[in-house]
């Protein structure tokens, strides 16, 4: 408990020398009731050479689940789809207190036999009984559990000579087991046992702990009498004391408010922690120290990380009581993650890779990269399963050796080289991985698993390493803890034989969730941050309590779906009197000692319906107020959290709003003049909600003349290709993103289940240009029909060489589209054959080199005149060249997928200037020739959208060719959200409605308007 660890030190600070023997010593990773560790301390010399096996709670769930599995009478009837190890867990913890409450087997066979509920409470209560003798029989007299060490403590405390002239002092009132209590009581028998005065409201006086203790020998001190007299409160506040003494009375007296309760509304999880860390930063600047303000958590597993993240990022110095459960440190969290690597799933395999402290050095030869590992994968098309990974990989590093032997500069071969030994190093380590998780499967005792995971860890998480302020190092303790646990699986052999992986799994993940991070000593004084029982007992000068709404505190209260608590009433043990009902005081006593207690509902998150205070919250206002309070009266009770000046702020950002609402443009002017984020963010949305193009929505007109250079088509170095230009008429924006700043998407691989469009026109150039080619080269032309597809058949393995398909009988089914999509084309090729013959094919112009084939080229690119006085520079590839009988020329350009249903509007805005381009570049590379026919040739339906050659040479095409270079030129890149639903940058934008919106307010603005006109010219 925090206090065992608090109150020594705060004693010490005021002066007083102590020499501490710390009761309870605090557990290594996690809090212990202080009354078994005493327990603990006496029994163990009689316990020592009894040969019993330690145990913990995991174990209880463990032998809970074999006695289900091996109940003679069947277990419980559960339904098959209801998980076994929850169940198991649920019925452990009910066994283990029934042990801890000295319930003898017999009693609970007994209330079995006169169960007078339906059959199913009879039968279940038989299986109960009979599963808990079996627990009695597997545990007494063999393991050193807390019943076992209670029982025993209590005749040793005559021979525990070490306790003479000790005196015991309880701080706070406690909730003990039968077994505790019998403890406690020879305690008081042996030593006096005194415990300190506490003030509670008088209709919980029955129920506390004060009642029993009266009655066994240990009677109330008030605290200016015992050792703790240097640290008594001074009186508290008239408002506290109400609350100490009158929370949960009828309401009744005066209203008081004196400043000292504060009840605060609050709009999520988030913000009760914001407006609570305000509050802790008034009071220490009121002069409260840090170490004497608490924040006491009812749901810790849902606040604690909330507040240790923006404490930490606030620099205020906290201590957590418990600890973060040791799921969240970085050891525990790359062994659940490699677990998570079963079946080598990409994002998880990168996950894990670039996540987990991997000692790569012990495994490959040269340095590792893992933040290229993920590009690296995601291009090899890389899915899941080893054989994938294999494939992928090799395939990578294999193109990649292949290009590095081309030509081209030194820079370039040694990055694909690069790239290959990242490929094939990465493959190792995959390869290494795999063979890891086959270890970890199957079955095998708990000894064998525990070794297995010593081992995974040895070989996967480096022992990590903290620089001391000195410059040396030490070993993070987190290792340690989790080596720990991995160690403690051995002990569960005593209960399972042997165990398939999957419960492993099961009971480490429950393990790290159970046990907790090392507490990190706190070099000054700190927050104290815990769960109720954690910091029962400590006083605060300023104490916080969030999470007071329904259904948050007091929590949902389940009954035991094993013992209904009338069952469990008729067991009660016969060793001490029954205890009052289980109750929660924590909040209430821990108020106490405070002088202000600020409890903080949310009232609701965003998107999230608004959740109502709890009973507490309202109980405590009702206090306060003096009489029962409604939900309209209680908001007279609640405020909200705002800073009150900029002081206040606990953050930058909460300061600049602040700032803002107050000083409104002129405030924003200042903040903006110090925050260059700020600045720009500020532009953003001005600029993107003005009804002017701006740069924040794809106008870059202030460019340098140098890089203005290089945007214009006209003046760049390189010159344009048709496509490029078509991506500008589609979205300027996009032209921007992509050609510009050459920003790639990155998506994710996924199974393949079909052709994606891009790959199914290039097998279908690839396989027609071979096709055509073979034959003109053997003079087989023009065209006859047939159906052998061989070549189709080796561009399709070709095409999925580093990514077989898994899904094969889609993929078979994609296949056999393309083979379809072949034979019909060929069909009409065989039709038409009489009109044209096939003559050239990937005939380029402007790309230097000459095409493999020894086609027509031009190494030049096409100059064409815009009428201004500039030249547009034009490289591209013409798919194919027909000759006619009267030696006139058909140009091609293929196209995979449907054809538009708006063929006269298809060169609109340039969207397919592939054609007039090729009319164009035939014309000079074949000047003694006329282009008698130019059209897109839509494979798929067999359909031909021609160009007029005429139009190409008109002044239409000049203009819109002028108008879309001009556009591009001056860095006008207006954004089209109706390309959006075929766009990959998506996320870089926004969503399309928002676009919309923006371009209705700029449509106005004459440089849209110009971009738009474009799309009527041609
Ligand atoms: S998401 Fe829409 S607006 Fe953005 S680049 Fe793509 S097509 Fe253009």
């Amino acid at each position: 408990m925090a206090a065992a660890i608090e109150l020594p030190r705060r004693l010490a600070s005021t002066g007083r020398a102590l020499a501490l023997h710390r009761f309870p010593e605090p557990g290594r990773d996690h809090y212990r009731s202080g009354v078994r560790d005493l327990a603990r301390a006496v029994a163990e010399p009689t316990l020592l050479g009894r040969g019993l096996r330690p145990w913990d709670r995991g174990h209880d769930a463990r032998l809970a689940a074999r006695l289900m599995a091996q109940d003679e009478g069947g277990g419980f009837r559960l339904p098959a789809d209801v998980p076994r190890g929850p169940v198991a867990a649920a019925l452990g913890r009910t066994l283990a207190e029934l042990r801890e409450e000295a319930v003898p087997p017999e009693r609970l066979e007994a209330v079995a036999a006169a169960a007078v509920g339906s059959p199913e409470d009879g039968a279940r209560l038989s299986t109960l009984a009979r599963l808990y003798r079996r627990f009695e029989e597997e545990r007494a007299g063999r393991v050193a559990d807390p019943a076992t060490v209670l029982e025993a403590a209590v005749p040793a405390l005559e021979d525990a000579d070490w306790l003479a002239g000790t005196e015991v002092l309880i701080v706070e009132d406690l909730e003990l087991h039968a077994r505790e209590r019998a403890f406690l009581a020879a305690l008081a028998r042996r030593v006096p046992v005194r415990r300190l005065a506490r003030v509670r409201p008088p209709s919980l006086e029955p129920s506390s702990f004060a009642p029993w203790a009266e009655a066994h020998g240990i009677p109330e001190v008030s605290e200016e009498k015992t050792i703790l007299a240097p640290l008594t409160p001074k009186a508290a506040p008239p408002a506290l004391t109400r609350l100490r003494t009158a929370l949960f009375e009828p309401s009744g007296g005066a209203e008081v408010r004196d400043g000292s309760v504060e009840l605060v509304s609050a709009p999520g999880e988030a913000a009760e922690s914001r407006a609570i860390a305000r509050r802790l930063l008034r009071a220490a600047a009121e002069g409260v120290p840090f170490e004497e303000m608490g924040v006491i958590l009812a749901r810790a597993d849902r606040y604690a990380p909330l507040f240790t993240d923006l404490f930490g990022r606030l620099g205020i110095p906290h201590q957590l009581h418990p600890s973060l459960p040791l799921r969240f440190g970085r050891c525990a969290r790359s062994l659940l993650l490699l677990f998570r690597c079963r079946g080598l799933a990409r994002t998880a395999v990168m996950e894990f890779l670039t996540f987990a402290p991997v000692p790569f050095e012990k495994m490959l030869p040269d340095q590792a990269w893992p933040s290229r590992w993920d590009a690296l994968s995601r291009d090899a098309r890389i899915v899941s399963g080893l054989d994938r990974w294999i494939v992928g990989l090799r395939a990578h590093a294999e193109a990649e050796r292949e290009g590095a032997e081309r030509p081209g500069t030194p820079e370039r071969r040694e990055r694909r080289l690069r790239r290959a030994r990242d490929a094939e190093s990465l493959l190792e380590v995959v390869q290494t991985l795999s063979a890891e998780l086959d270890a970890l499967s199957g079955v095998a005792p708990w000894m064998e698993w525990s070794e297995r995971l010593r081992g995974v860890c040895d070989r996967w998480i480096r022992p990590p390493v903290r620089p001391r302020p000195d410059g040396t190092e030490e070993e993070n303790r987190e290792r340690e803890a989790v080596l720990r646990v991995v160690d403690e699986l051995a002990s569960l052999e005593a209960i399972d034989a042997e165990v398939p992986w999957g419960q492993v799994e099961e009971v480490i993940e429950a393990r790290f969730e159970r046990k907790r991070l090392p507490l990190e000593p706190a070099t000054g004084g700190a927050v104290h941050i815990g769960a109720l029982d954690a910091m029962a007992g400590l006083p605060f000068r300023v104490v916080a309590l969030p999470g007071l709404v329904e259904g948050g505190y007091p929590g949902v209260i389940r009954p035991d779906p094993f013992l209904l608590d009338p069952e469990r009433e008729a067991t009660s043990s016969p060793i001490v009197p029954p205890r009052g009902p289980r109750r929660r005081t924590g909040p209430a006593q821990l108020a106490l000692f405070a002088d202000k207690a600020p409890p903080v509902p949310p009232v609701a998150p965003a998107g999230e319906p608004a959740r109502l205070p709890s009973l507490f919250f309202v109980a405590a206002a009702s206090a306060l107020a003096g009489e029962p309070l409604t939900a309209a009266r209680l908001e007279r009770w609640v405020s909200d959290d705002e800073p009150r000046s900029a002081d206040d702020a606990i953050d930058a950002g909460e300061r600049d709003r602040l700032r803002v609402r107050e000083g409104g443009k002129a405030a924003a002017d200042t903040i903006a003049a110090g925050s260059l984020f700020f600045r720009q963010s500020r532009f953003a949305v001005q600029g993107r909600w003005k009804n002017r193009l701006s740069p924040w929505d794809g106008l870059l007109a202030e460019l340098p003349a140098e890089v203005r250079k290089r945007l214009d088509p006209v003046s760049a170095e390189w010159p344009a290709s048709a496509s490029r230009l078509a991506v500008f008429s589609a979205c300027g924006f996009q032209y921007l993103l992509k050609n510009v700043l050459g920003l790639e998407p990155a998506l994710e691989p996924e199974e393949r289940r079909r052709l994606e469009p891009l790959e199914k026109g290039d097998v279908f150039h690839r396989v027609a240009e071979r096709f055509l080619r073979e034959r003109r080269e053997r003079g087989e032309l023009p065209v006859v029909y047939t159906d052998d597809l061989e070549m189709a058949e080796e561009a399709l393995d070709h095409l999925v060489a580093g990514s077989p398909p898994r899904f094969t009988v889609l993929w078979e089914r994609a296949r056999a589209q393309v083979r379809d999509l072949l034979l019909s084309w060929l069909a009409r090729e065989a039709a038409a054959a009489e009109r044209s013959t096939p003559a050239h094919f990937e005939v380029s112009f402007g790309l230097g080199l000459a095409p493999s084939g020894g086609e027509p080229h031009r190494p030049e690119p096409l100059q064409i005149d815009l009428g201004d006085g500039r030249a547009l520079k034009v490289a591209g590839k013409i798919d194919r060249i027909d000759r006619r009988g009267d030696g006139r020329l058909v140009l091609r350009d293929y196209k995979t997928g449907r054809a538009p249903r708006d063929e006269g509007g298809i060169f609109k805005g340039g969207k397919q200037l592939q054609v007039p381009f090729y009319i164009l570049a035939a014309a000079s590379l074949f000047p003694d020739t006329t282009v008698a026919e130019a059209f897109l040739d839509y494979v798929d339906g067999g359909r031909l959208v021609s160009v007029d050659p005429d139009w190409v040479r008109s002044p239409g095409f000049r203009d819109l060719l002028r108008g879309l270079v001009e556009a591009i030129g001056q860095g006008i890149f207006v954004q089209e959200p109706s390309a959006c639903p075929w766009c990959d940058y998506t996320q870089v934008c926004g969503p399309r409605a928002l676009l919309e919106a923006r371009l209705r307010y700029k449509r106005a603005d004459p440089l849209v308007q110009r971009v738009l006109k474009l799309r009527d010219l041609g």
